[in-house]
């Protein structure tokens, strides 16, 4: 059964393409909020733009800037050294 199994390697290869590639940048329009988030606004924020890029979206980038100051959230460059 070559058809299957070249189906599934296909298929496999799909999949693969999608992560690597990963979902694109959203363009937002979300503003920053009126006051700071509490460490809990900042979870919820981050859920609810997951899609956004916290460098260009305004309300992800104060959530993600909270959960940093807060110790719950560690950026990537700085686990890298
Ligand atoms: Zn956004």
């Amino acid at each position: 059964m070559p058809a299957l199994i070249i189906t599934c390697i296909a298929i496999v290869l799909g999949l693969l393409i999608v992560a690597a590639v990963g979902r694109p940048v959203q363009e937002c329009n979300h503003p920053a909020p009126d006051r700071s988030y509490t460490v809990d606004e900042a979870h919820h924020a981050m859920q609810a733009y997951r899609d956004c890029d916290h460098q260009t979206c305004e309300a992800k980038f104060v959530a993600f800037h909270t959960l940093v100051d807060a110790g719950k959230l560690i950026p990537v460059e700085r686990t890298s050294r």
